[in-house]
């Protein structure tokens, strides 16, 4: 049975080189050059629209488990970041031409994958396909993609609040309740006026992220960025999102000047969103706004805000963690499609979608990688996460288990990081065939470019 990869990106190259190595007979369909996106500039598999950057490094960082994890699984994408790295003060960054030149080179001399240069509309009708189009999926697929899915089921813009991890919240400052004494399930930070003030001026001399053209973004007024919001007036977000009404402080039995709320984005309650706080502003700037508000002084954003235009879908509400659609079991996804956000997270996916496309060719069971990895942690936030205004997540240490025990958090890291990375180890060498073949072999001396391809 055929296992067709419909793209050709960070996490279908990954899915058709793992689907491969398992034995099966890959069919890998890419549009470029035969239509290209508005951010692709060449026809190479794995191409890296942006940053040449695949992430931190290192035992403290999620990221760095990510990619321990893809090295123990004999990631292409790892391999040739590996080979092809260029210096990056502790990040793991490459020279992006020579890195997917090679990927490109590999796929194609790979006996078991069959490319197919051209854009798919519908999905194939037979065998098992892996749904690997990515943030630009072309518009006659994502069209189709509704048809079969449901029109709510697809966003078309990320308007993502910041994320913080719950460890680093002051619960000393931030209080637990609901709107008006309903069920206490957000964290709210309260401001007196002297402290909205200074959130206020930080917030407005923030800078924002400029985006590309076709990123941009008609704003409607329900995901209006809170910058835009402080713009209209100095009380329009204690108007809005940072209204106090209903929300008494315990400590003082008084409703406070504003209030920012946060609301859990996972099951364990290791990560907490600012509500209606969506935002384009730059990283760093970013990190100031959200710290200068009462309870979130010390806090470690774990994602971002982000404000541009996206493909993915709502993940919580259709995939199972074994990367398959619950209606349709033979139908997987990967990238950022999947509600990911990165390369190496696009990647990542891509490699348990093409293991599990393999399995299910073959009659066997998908798999579902161990909790306490990366991996695991981010395919299980996939499938379970809060689907109400779901928006896609990257690497990082929310997304498992927080190890137990007192001591320094670089060191509670590096446990988290060896215990995820043994359990991943073990886990993967039983999924993955014992004996790599020929075609395994990441870069035959032979392989060539063949024309046309870059
Ligand atoms: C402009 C932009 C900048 C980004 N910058 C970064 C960054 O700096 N760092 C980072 O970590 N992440 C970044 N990302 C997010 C994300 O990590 C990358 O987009 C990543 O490439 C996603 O991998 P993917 O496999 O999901 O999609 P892609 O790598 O985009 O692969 C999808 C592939 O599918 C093909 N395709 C689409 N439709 C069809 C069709 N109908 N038929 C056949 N082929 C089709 C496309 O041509 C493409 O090759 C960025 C995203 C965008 C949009």
């Amino acid at each position: 049975m055929w296992v067709h990869v419909i793209g050709a990106g960070l996490s279908g190259a990954e899915a058709a080189y793992a689907a491969a190595r398992m034995g099966a007979q890959v069919r890998l369909y890419e549009m470029r050059p035969v239509r290209m996106t508005p951010a692709h500039r060449s026809a190479h598999f794995a191409e890296l629209v942006c940053s040449n950057s695949l992430g931190g490094e290192g035992e403290t960082n999620a990221k760095g488990l990510l990619q321990a994890e893809m090295r123990a699984a004999g990631s292409l994408i790892l391999q040739s970041a590996d080979r092809n790295r260029v210096p990056a003060g502790g990040a793991l960054a490459v020279e992006r031409e020579a890195f997917s030149q090679e990927i490109t080179a590999v796929l194609q001399a790979n006996p078991r994958i069959e490319v197919v240069r051209a854009e798919l509309t519908t999905l194939p009708k037979d065998g098992v396909v892996v749904l690997a189009t990515g943030p630009l999926t072309s518009d006659a697929l994502a069209e189709h993609l509704q048809d079969l899915l449901g029109e709510e089921f697809l966003g078309f813009y990320d308007a993502a609040a910041p994320v913080v991890l719950g460890e680093s919240i002051n619960l000393d400052i931030a209080y637990r309740a609901g709107r008006y004494g309903q069920q206490a399930d957000y964290l709210n930070c309260p401001m007196n006026e002297a402290e909205y003030r200074r959130f206020y001026e930080t917030l407005t001399q923030a800078r924002r992220h400029t985006p590309h053209d076709w990123e941009k973004l008609e704003f409607f007024e329900g995901c209006m960025p809170i910058e835009e919001i402080a713009r209209r007036g100095y009380d329009t977000p204690r108007f809005g999102p940072l209204k106090p009404v209903g929300l008494p402080d315990p400590r003082t039995g008084r409703e406070p000047y504003a209030v920012v709320q946060l609301r859990a984005e996972d099951r364990r309650g290791q990560m907490w969103s600012l509500v209606g706080f969506q935002t384009g502003l730059k990283w760093g700037d970013q990190k100031s706004v959200v710290q200068c508000i009462p309870g979130l002084e010390n806090a470690e954003i774990v994602r971002y805000g982000v404000m541009h235009r996206n493909t993915y879908l709502c993940a919580p509400r259709l995939i199972e963690p074994t990367l398959q659609f619950r209606r349709h079991p033979r139908l997987l996804v990967a990238g950022v499609l999947c509600g990911v956000e990165g390369y190496l997270e696009s990647a990542a996916t891509g490699f348990l979608a093409g293991l599990n496309a393999a399995r299910l060719a073959q009659g066997q069971e998908p798999l579902v990688p161990p909790e306490e990895s990366m991996l695991g942690g981010l395919v299980r936030y996939l499938s379970s996460a809060n689907p109400d205004n779901f928006q896609p997540m990257n690497a990082n240490w929310g997304l498992v288990p927080i190890a137990d025990g007192k001591g320094k958090k670089a060191d509670k890291r590096s446990r988290m990081f060896r215990r995820g990375l043994e359990q991943f180890q073990r886990w993967v060498a039983w999924a993955l065939p014992a004996q790599p073949g020929p075609e395994d072999d990441p870069l035959p001396a032979s392989a060539e470019i063949p024309a046309g391809s870059a």
